[in-house]
């Protein structure tokens, strides 16, 4: 990676409290733009110092936050929702310019991002209690969902908007205070939402954000005024934050990697299939969650399959993300397109089929990006790396089985269980795939089933720690916690209570 040669290059500041501010940690890290090459700007790696200052700003704030009204509240989420849609040019050229992804498609991050917000705003609904009279002579019962405090958020890379905005504007609609730790790859997009937020009249200290790596990490999860994480991320960091938090007695839900699969039958239209996967799986080159890494062709349409793949595969048009009507922009880092490129060579020494290559891309006029050209597999066995494990690239491999039920068996063994889609024109073929699919989202001929914000996002077995997903009514529960009151106003000769078991009645 280019090291900097201006000292005085521009340094990402934290947000805390409603402004700005340096880190007192003296380590820091390179942003690059992924599309040249160059360093853009450094981040820092906060310290113990520096996480303990947000959290006593999001810890002062949450009294007076927990008192406003949910409807006030809401009305800031309104606002808020007003400014991103404004800005919503400017937060896609953030994203383009620190991950890479095409513009269009940083803007459709930003839209999916912005419906959580507007989710958020209608949370006075759904944090409603229940009353009960009468379940005792003269006594009521009424349950509450409250907020638990000062909530933390970890973010992966790959989407600097919509991530950060499936947690915060649901836990802090809730009336919980935040900090947002944002991969350190790329800072700016999360502190210009903060800005944004404030603009629309958030009170300081409710949203605060902090950049670094492990050691604000683990600040993050052994402080004592931090009561729930949710994080984001790869499967051996999720399961990390999952059991330090947990021993740390937080909540916590941490949604971790994927390997989707895309099963399609024989009797699908393929061409509209082909058309799906194409975008599913070179989209953003690959560098979704919800991406598709393993397409299993069902009998004998394997041939026809790939053919139709690989003429619109090696028709991509790959170039810098600003750049007009691109398809895919590069990687994120030198380092993992080092590492996808790597996979390539592996499914190489395995004996998979190498249909189409690739390694030896370059941009013209980008020649120092992190370009790589789409890549594509045919023949994949389940026992190879590149099926395995989450490569994170352009990089789709197809597996032949005979049956939807081989297809079926192949995907639930998978240690992964995020997203899957099946291709098919059999309502019964794909409602067995409905029920008998152990995964947490499914699409049937939709390839990216990513559910809309009132729904909730989330995966099974390693795609998931913890027990709700995100946003949705699952996020509300995670973010409040319940209470239920037993009320009596006992008049002058109403009788003691006793020693025995309760029963009210
Ligand atoms: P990552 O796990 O490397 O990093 C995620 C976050 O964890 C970052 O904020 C990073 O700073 C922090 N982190 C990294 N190493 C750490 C460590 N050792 N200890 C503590 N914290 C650490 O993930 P990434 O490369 O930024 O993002 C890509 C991954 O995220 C992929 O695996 C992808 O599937 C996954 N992802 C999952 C979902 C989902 O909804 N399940 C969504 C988006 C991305």
């Amino acid at each position: 990676m280019n090291k900097p040669a201006d000292t005085n290059m521009e340094t990402v500041a934290l947000w805390i409290n409603g402004r700005k501010q340096a880190a007192t940690s003296t380590r820091s890290g390179d942003v690059t733009n992924p599309a040249t090459g160059a360093v853009a700007r450094q981040v820092p790696f906060c310290n113990e110092a520096d996480i303990d200052a947000a959290v006593q700003a999001a810890k002062a704030a949450f009294p007076g936050w927990r008192k406003t009204p949910a409807l006030r509240r809401a009305r800031v989420l309104m606002r808020y929702r007003e400014l991103i849609e404004k800005n919503k040019e400017e937060l896609a050229r953030l994203i383009t310019d620190e991950h890479g992804k095409t513009l269009v498609d940083a803007a459709g991050s930003v839209q999916r991002g912005l419906e959580v917000v507007e989710f958020a705003m209608g949370i006075p609904h759904l944090i409603k209690g229940e009353h009960s009279e009468e379940v005792g002579t003269d006594v009521d019962t009424h349950s509450l969902r409250e907020p638990l405090g000062v909530c933390a958020g970890i973010t992966p890379f790959n989407f600097p908007a919509m991530v950060p905005l499936w947690m915060y504007p649901v836990a802090i609609a809730c009336g919980n205070t935040f900090i947002l730790k944002p991969s350190e790859k790329v800072p700016s997009t999360a502190m210009r939402l903060a800005e944004l937020f404030k603009e629309a009249g958030l009170p300081d200290g409710v949203l605060n954000v902090v950049h670094g790596d492990k050691q604000a990490v683990d600040a993050l999860l052994a402080h004592p005024d931090i009561r729930a994480v949710s994080f984001v991320g790869s499967t051996p960091i999720a399961k990390y934050i999952y059991e330090t938090g947990a021993k740390h007695g937080k909540r916590v839900q941490a949604l971790g990697g994927a390997k989707n699969h895309a099963v399609v039958l024989p009797d699908a239209d393929l061409d509209f299939a082909a058309d799906a996967l194409i975008g599913a799986g070179y989209g953003s080159a690959g560098e979704r969650c919800m991406a598709i890494s393993a397409i299993v062709a069902v009998g004998d349409i394997a041939d026809a399959l790939v053919q139709k793949l690989s003429e619109r595969a090696q028709n991509l048009k790959i170039g810098p993300g600003t750049g007009k009507d691109m398809d895919m922009g590069p990687l994120v880092t030198a380092a993992h397109r080092q590492k996808v490129a790597g996979y390539v060579d592996k499914g190489l020494a395995e004996g998979a089929k190498l249909v189409l290559d690739g390694r030896s891309f370059k941009a013209t006029g980008h020649e120092q990006g992190f370009f790589l050209g789409a890549s594509l597999f045919d023949h994949v066995k389940p026992e190879m790396t590149i099926y395995k494990d989450e490569i994170f690239g352009p990089v789709l491999g197809v597996l032949r089985v005979k049956t939807l039920d081989d297809a079926i068996k192949l995907i639930n063994a998978n240690p992964y269980a995020n997203g899957t889609a099946v291709f098919t024109r059999s309502g019964g073929a794909a409602r067995k795939f409905e029920r008998e699919i152990e995964v947490g989202m499914v699409g049937i001929n939709v390839p990216i089933p990513v559910p809309i914000a009132f729904f909730s996002f989330g995966g099974w077995r390693g795609s998931l720690f913890g027990d709700t997903h995100v946003h949705g009514t699952e996020g509300v529960r995670f973010y409040t916690r319940g209470k239920v009151v037993t009320t009596r106003w006992p008049d002058a000769d109403a009788l003691p209570t006793g020693f025995h078991m309760p029963t009210l009645g």
